[in-house]
């Protein structure tokens, strides 16, 4: 009952997909056409509608089986995408243009966090609680119903994934809407849970873009909406679902802080700094962008980090030695670049990249690279340090005491997560009780093992995804009395 179709040209920039899928019945077809990713062809209510209705029907079946059962068919599901990680990896990088060695880094975390939650499926459980008289109450952790699940371009896999695993393992069922920038991998997905033995409708895919989601969260028959994207859109996301009073997780954009001081250990502090910039072509919401270094080691940590920026091998994503690929398309390639140009004119220094880059391989010209860039004399009232770019861009910010460094990384209306680079124990751990962030890292920056939570604090978000605590987003708590006596009846 599978049928895919890809058709993928690409031509003077120009990319065309023409995919053709049927799902359970559901016939998805994607045309995106031109250098903006436009989608010809969307989902509109019939599809939603269809798809929806495959989801509860499922949802009735699925939320039955134990969760030793669900957890059988999600483990399958991880074997599947074990055994199929070159394939998923390759397509990955076709659809976002990341590097190789990151997109398979992202289907091995898509597996762990399938593999994650199919281990705690069968531990979902109540309370009982004594009452007077040998009456008693009990909880029970129950499903919501069909989740939906939008996703942005990034990680869409992984996205896919974080989303659909701690949704299936609870009983919910999803429906789930790539970006419309990266519509192939969710559909991967989809086709895995299926051969893994998932009832036929458990996990579907819709096409489309902003008509499609909002479709999405006003249907009725979707109970809570998980959102990963912007924070303009997640606040119509909590609109929209606040008219049906639905739950919502909202995993959304940051500007973080990393805050490095004089005693760290420079080699690690400069490792941290790049890993916080530039994985994913910088396009990752939890990046420390805003690169705070203590004034006695900004000239030793500057000249480090600029020149492993400028060793950055990029180029061909499919390439083992490429460290970083393509920008998503033209029209993001072309605002990361302005960013680069107005920070200029605001008075930074563009200490290296910051420019379009074209491959030496003729196949590749016109593809979406830019060199990395790191910019120096950065103050905290200029754009690209109050602003996401969300592209291959550091921000170098000098600081003299740890006072100042907490007042001006919580300077800000996003609280996704930042790091700390110290040698002092105990400064590392005073320091990050005092940031307002989701995700905190010392010593490092941007490990997300899926045992972990993770999401933001203030606008970057509400909720959480991954570790046990996303179980809680993704069920609903029911409370029975039992009464061991007669009703004691005021009438
Ligand atoms: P986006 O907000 O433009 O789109 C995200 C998704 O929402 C897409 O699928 C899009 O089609 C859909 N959408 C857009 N308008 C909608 C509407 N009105 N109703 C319903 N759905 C709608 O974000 P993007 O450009 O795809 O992704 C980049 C942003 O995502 C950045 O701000 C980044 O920080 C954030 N992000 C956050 C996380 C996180 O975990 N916190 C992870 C990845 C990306």
């Amino acid at each position: 009952s599978y049928d895919i179709l890809f058709i993928i040209l690409l031509s003077l920039g120009f990319r065309v997909i023409y995919l053709t899928f049927y799902l359970k019945l559901i016939p998805i077809n994607i045309f995106i056409l031109d250098q903006y990713s436009r989608v010809a062809f969307l989902c509109g209510a019939d599809e939603v509608n269809q798809a929806v209705k495959a989801a509860k029907s499922a949802f009735g079946y699925w939320s039955k089986m134990s969760g030793m059962e669900r957890a059988r068919i999600m483990i399958d599901a991880a074997h599947i995408i074990e055994n199929r990680r070159e394939e998923i990896a390759e397509m990955e990088v076709v659809n976002n243009g990341k590097s190789i060695t990151e997109a398979r880094l992202d289907v091995d975390s898509a597996r762990l966090c399938i593999e994650y939650y199919a281990g705690l499926a069968s531990t979902l459980a109540g309370q009982h609680v004594q009452l007077a008289g040998g009456s008693f109450a009990y909880t029970r952790r129950e499903p919501l119903g069909v989740c939906a699940g939008i996703g942005a371009w990034n990680y869409p896999f992984q996205i896919a994934a974080w989303k659909s695993a701690p949704a299936l393992a609870c009983g919910n069922s999803m429906v789930f809407k790539p970006s419309p920038v990266t519509p192939v991998t969710a559909v991967l997905l989809a086709e895995i849970y299926a051969k893994a033995g998932a009832p036929e409708g458990l996990f579907n895919v819709v096409q489309g873009g902003q008509e499609t989601g909002s479709l999405l969260c006003h249907h009725p028959d979707v109970a809570k909406v998980s959102f990963t994207g912007s924070v303009p859109t997640g606040q119509k996301i909590m609109e929209m679902a606040s008219k049906g009073i639905k739950p919502v997780t909202l995993e959304l954009g940051g500007k973080s802080p990393l805050i490095i001081f004089e005693d760290s250990d420079v080699e690690n502090a400069v490792k941290g700094a790049l890993m916080a910039n530039f994985l994913s072509q910088g396009q990752v919401c939890s990046n420390g962008t805003r690169v705070f270094v203590q004034k006695d080691i900004l000239p030793e940590f500057v000249d480090e980090v600029v020149k492993r920026t400028r060793a950055i091998s990029i180029g061909d994503p499919l390439l083992e030695s490429t460290r970083m690929g393509a920008l998503v398309s033209r029209l993001h390639l072309d605002k990361v670049l302005f960013h680069v140009q107005q920070a200029k004119a605001e008075g930074a220094k563009v200490l290296c990249g910051g420019e379009p880059f074209v491959p030496s391989d003729p196949k590749l010209r016109g593809g979406y690279y830019m060199s990395p860039c790191v910019l120096g004399d950065c103050t905290d009232d200029m754009t690209c340090v109050k602003e996401e770019i969300f592209g291959p861009v550091m921000s170098v910010l000098s600081f003299e005491t740890e006072e100042e460094a907490l007042r001006r990384a919580n300077d800000t209306t996003l609280g996704l997560a930042a790091g700390v680079f110290t040698r002092d124990v105990k400064r590392a751990h005073r320091v990050v009780e005092h940031l307002k962030a989701g995700s905190c890292f010392i010593n490092n920056y941007n490990v997300t093992p899926v045992e972990v939570p993770f999401g933001g604090f203030k606008m970057s978000g509400i909720g959480r995804e991954n570790g046990q605590v996303t179980i809680e987003f993704y069920s609903q708590m029911k409370t029975v009395f039992v009464e061991m006596g007669d009703v004691d009846s005021l009438f």
